[in-house]
């Protein structure tokens, strides 16, 4: 009980720490506070930015109480935003402060922006002397319209100092410009494509559902050209009349700028931008003008599910089936689950896209949760490529070679033709593996359980886990041996000494995600390719993804089975989803096209399901196999995950979790086992399985488990995965 009469009003405050629950403090006299302001709090010794959460806020005693120190003049973030910050903090077994964290990473967007100094001319107003640079900026500004010093110059084509002198004279009076929008509103009547029937029937079922404020989810399953994105934004301009603002979520969007042009050629405008590659200062103004509600549309990487919408009202996640939308760093979260979660809170629909959609969406739509919508054909009448493996064991490479002469053979015919070929290798840099050949020294990363992967290019041999990097040594370090490292196996920068040995007059690019430049070099390379001005290109599967490249008509896959090897039973799914995405680039502006498929397996189920284009059967024997083991979809799995600086230290307190675990009849727990990856950056690391029934309590389950264990001390760290990638 607070007796003091003048007691403060005490709220809590979610601050960006691992903080379990908000702090309270005590709200300033006279301070307009609500669930949902953003406010300056001390913490320590620091002072951090906070959401006021909702309720009273805890008891604090009066000595340790202290007062908000700023509110921002900032839109609260909202009542649905909040219980989606609460709901993926107790389905990811996270703290709520770190989901916060998410939500807090443009700081600079608390404050309102500035307004820019502007001119503007003053009616009846004029120079002492005319000149012909001061009549040319009269001319401009005459109108009365407000103009930034620079912008004026620029437009009349003279000096800022011309502008100056004029001002100084009283031609021009200071006018505050208020911040511009960083995106025009988009028009959802813009400019509709014409829709093919098939592509109209799926269109009007999506409008229906992104016209009604109602929790839907819908799978719109088409094969790669099909114009999925073109029927999603119906949906999109559906929500759009709605009054409502949208998320359209895409894996590498930093990478697929056409999409902002495509989009801008629907709905005459482009979509606000996010992603960690954006400009501080661009970042910051979508923040806010997405909490403003200026920005309508927003099409982001997974991280924008936590932006601060006002009125969200439809999610697209495009290609929903990619790996990207794990991300495996504090907050473990699956955007793609996560966004279905928004949709469900915000009670709006949801629209999952793919060509090869996942498992998990796969059985959602059998059993009635999700509507499946399938596109069969590509558009325009464009063929899909004709799909063949090439037996590796009966038309080997040459000596030291990676290429099947079948392969070679292809490529010299689409050369001839002046079509694109593109070869596809998932791994970056040289080598894999370096050995030494007189003593068999191996390179290894000194702090992770891998090897070092020669990048040729660069001179270095670098780990892909850590980053750590070393410079390729003339001599082995063991024995000494001088001019005895031997690179073993393929990375695209091999492959494409191979075609450069092949082809030395064709134009040949590697493409891959290390690549010197980042991102802006990537995206200009990526032009260059869908311009034409490239005849074969090597590259990782970040070319796998969402492009168009009108010229390729020939898709080779080096190493067809390379995922297959890792024992994971979602290896077959991701294998099959790679393959269709990667030999789907081929053919799609209607030319004939080849994808090949380099393979030790042609009879594997992923080969022939690729190659006879059943999909239906694939998907229905892996989820067999699925319910058959109770894995997920059809049982639920997370991982425990426990590091620490010593080897001993990680199992000893795996082991310690492991004997904790309470017993239940409907939750096993596995192991522990070394993880997947059992030493990166230095850290050990043990890996718990926790595999339940589909209606166990696993959250309720992974608490229990983690309170009756030992805490970790020193070194030792514990998280938790829920619904890992691998298992
Ligand atoms: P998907 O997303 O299914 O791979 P896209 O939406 O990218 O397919 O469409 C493939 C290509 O066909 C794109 O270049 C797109 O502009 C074009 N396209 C698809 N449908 C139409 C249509 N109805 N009218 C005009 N162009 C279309
Ligand atoms: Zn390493």
């Amino acid at each position: 009980m607070r007796e003091d009469s003048s007691a403060k009003r005490v709220v809590p405050v979610m601050v960006p720490m691992p903080a379990d629950r908000p702090y309270s403090y005590a709200v300033p006299e006279g301070a307009r506070v609500v669930p949902g302001s953003i406010v300056r709090v001390p913490l320590g010794p620091r002072e951090v930015a906070g959401i006021v959460w909702d309720g009273p806020g805890g008891e604090v005693s009066a000595k340790k109480l202290r007062p908000i120190s700023e509110v921002f003049d900032c839109p609260p973030v909202g009542e649905e935003v909040r219980r989606f910050v609460d709901w993926v903090a107790a389905y990811t077994l996270s703290p709520p402060g770190m989901v916060a964290r998410m939500l807090l990473r443009a700081p600079a967007a608390f404050d309102p922006e500035p307004p820019i100094e502007g001119m503007r001319f003053v009616d009846g107003a004029g120079p002492d002397r005319m000149t012909a640079a001061r009549a040319r900026v009269l001319e401009m500004a005459r109108d009365g319209q407000a103009w930034t010093r620079a912008g004026l110059a620029h437009a009349a084509g003279v000096s800022a100092s011309v502008i100056e002198g004029l001002r100084e004279q009283g031609v021009f009076e200071t006018v505050a410009i208020p911040p511009q929008p960083v995106v025009a509103p988009p028009d959802p009547s813009y400019a509709g494509a014409e829709l093919t029937a098939d592509q109209e029937r799926a269109a009007e079922r999506l409008r229906e559902k992104a016209g009604a404020n109602a929790f839907t989810v819908t799978l719109l399953d088409g094969v790669t050209g099909s114009g999925k994105t073109e029927v999603y934004f119906e949906a999109v301009a559906a929500a759009l009349e709605r009054g409502k603002q949208v998320l359209i979520l895409i894996p590498e969007i930093a990478l697929t700028q056409a999409f902002l042009e495509r989009f801008q050629d629907r709905f005459g405008a482009k979509p606000g931008e996010w992603h960690s590659d954006l400009a501080p200062r661009k970042r910051e103004r979508v923040w806010r003008q997405v909490a403003e509600g200026q920005v309508r549309v927003v099409a982001g990487a997974r991280s924008a599910l936590f932006l601060p919408f006002r009125e969200l009202g439809l999610i697209v996640v495009d290609e929903e089936h990619d790996p990207a939308y794990k991300q495996e760093d504090r907050v473990f979260y699956n955007a793609r689950d996560m966004a279905v979660v928004r949709g469900h809170i915000g009670n709006f629909p949801v629209v999952l896209a793919s060509a090869t959609p996942s498992l998990e969406s796969r059985v959602n739509a059998n059993q009635g949760r999700y509507e499946r919508i399938v596109l069969s054909a590509r558009f325009a009448d464009a063929a899909l490529p004709d799909l063949a493996t090439i037996d590796m064991r009966k038309a080997p490479p040459e000596r030291g070679g990676f290429l099947s002469p079948v392969l070679i053979d292809q490529m010299k015919k689409t050369l001839a033709r002046k079509e694109q070929s593109l070869l596809f290798l998932n791994r970056r840099g040289y080598a894999p593996l370096t050995l030494c050949r007189v003593c068999g020294h191996r390179f290894q990363c000194p702090d992770c359980s891998s090897w070092l992967v020669e990048h040729r290019f660069r001179g270095q041999l670098v780990c892909h886990h850590c980053g750590h990097n070393e410079p390729r040594p003339e001599a082995c370090p063991e024995c000494g041996a001088l001019d005895h490292l031997v690179a073993c196996g393929p990375g695209v920068e091999r492959i494409a000494e191979e075609v450069d040995r092949h082809f030395p007059d064709a134009r040949t690019i590697v493409l891959s995600s290390d690549m010197l430049g980042g991102v802006k070099r990537l995206r200009l390379e990526l032009d260059a390719i869908a311009k034409g001005e490239a005849d074969i290109i090597v590259g990782t599967q970040l070319v796998a993804k969402g492009h168009n490249f009108p010229a390729m008509t020939l898709v080779g896959v080096i190493d067809a089975d390379l995922g297959l090897a890792n024992g994971d039973p979602r290896a077959a799914e991701r294998t099959f989803q790679l393959l269709a995405q990667v030999t789907g680039r081929a053919g799609r502006s209607g030319r004939k096209s080849l994808g090949l498929l380099q393979t030790y397996q042609p009879d594997h189920p992923v080969m022939r399901a690729i190659v006879t284009g059943d999909a239906e059967a694939f998907y229905e024997r892996e989820i067999g196999e699925r319910e058959r083991a109770g894995l997920p979809p059809f049982g639920r799995l997370a991982g425990i995950i426990v590091s620490a600086a010593t080897r001993q230290e990680a199992e000893g307190h795996a082991r310690a979790l492991r004997r904790a675990a309470p017993r239940s009849d409907t939750i096993d727990v596995l192991g522990p086992a070394e993880a997947p990856l059992a030493l990166v950056a230095g850290r050990h690391r043990f890996r718990l399985l926790v595999q339940g029934t589909r209606r166990c309590d696993l959250q309720g389950y992974l608490r229990a488990l983690l309170t009756a264990g030992p805490r970790p001390r020193g070194s030792i760290r514990v998280q938790v995965d829920i619904d890992p990638q691998s298992f």
